[in-house]
């Protein structure tokens, strides 16, 4: 499932980028009607706590989804309802521009990013528009525990 979602969700639609799923975020001022067009467009799927935006999606048969909560726990556990995370696709975008990441050999990261972080891990990914090198670290961690966390909220 593709994903639009609003201005108000930034670190909802940064996390959903994090599990893997293609999601359209811009963090400036756009239309209602603008938004309403890149989801019909691209066939997406809106993410939104904006009460106007929702009606004008319904109306014009869009899929949306209403965001009702500003704490981000429980918007992940309210958008996990909607979507399935596929374990293959976590870490494979950007958290930033949404581009889909390219794998890279170690020995190509050497220099590029803190030796502490070359020694200690195996698996490096680039976002090629963004210019900017992912690792499992800290992040990662923080992302298991979290998503174990709501995992136990929806039981
Ligand atoms: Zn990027």
């Amino acid at each position: 499932m593709k994903i639009l979602c609003d201005q108000m969700l930034g670190t909802l639609a940064k996390w959903l980028r994090i599990l893997g799923f293609d999601t359209f975020y811009e963090n400036a001022e756009m239309s209602d009607e603008d938004l309403l067009n890149i989801a019909k467009g691209e066939n997406r799927t809106i993410f939104t706590r904006d009460k106007e935006l929702i009606i004008r999606g319904k109306k014009k048969n869009l899929n949306v989804i209403s965001i009702e909560t500003t704490d981000l726990d429980l918007q992940l556990n309210q958008a996990l309802k909607h979507v399935n995370i596929d374990e293959k696709s976590i870490l494979s975008r950007c958290t930033l521009c949404n581009t889909v990441l390219d794998t890279v050999e170690k020995n190509k990261v050497q220099g590029k990013v803190p030796s502490k972080v070359f020694e200690n891990n195996e698996k490096f990914w680039f976002c090629s528009k963004c210019n900017k090198f992912y690792w499992m670290g800290s992040h990662y961690n923080e992302m298991i525990n979290k998503i174990d966390k709501i995992k136990k909220l929806q039981q």
